[in-house]
């Protein structure tokens, strides 16, 4: 993941980020280009009708480079609840 203020890469295990000292918000730091990114590749893996083991470890790598939480994911593969991204 990165700071959301520098773009500095974060460790998941730092509060704060060591180059600008803002305070790091895991689930708030995937800017508007990260999750498009990230419902893109979802989506694709969508194609065949399912998320192989595989695609789920390429996941959650993207989520950690992206600062993506678990429940955002969650949101993206329910459109229903869409609502959630509308405010980010
Ligand atoms: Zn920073």
């Amino acid at each position: 993941m990165k700071c959301g203020n520098c773009s500095s890469p974060i460790s998941v295990n730092l509060k704060f980020c060591a180059e600008c000292g803002t305070k790091v918000e895991i689930k708030s730091t995937a800017s508007e280009q990260d999750i498009a990114n990230y419902k893109s590749i979802l989506l694709e893996f969508l194609k065949d009708g399912k998320i192989d083991e595989d695609e789920a470890a390429e996941l959650a790598d993207l989520r950690e480079d992206f600062g993506l939480s678990v429940s955002m994911h969650d949101d993206l593969l329910n459109p229903g609840r869409d609502y959630a991204l509308v405010d980010l």
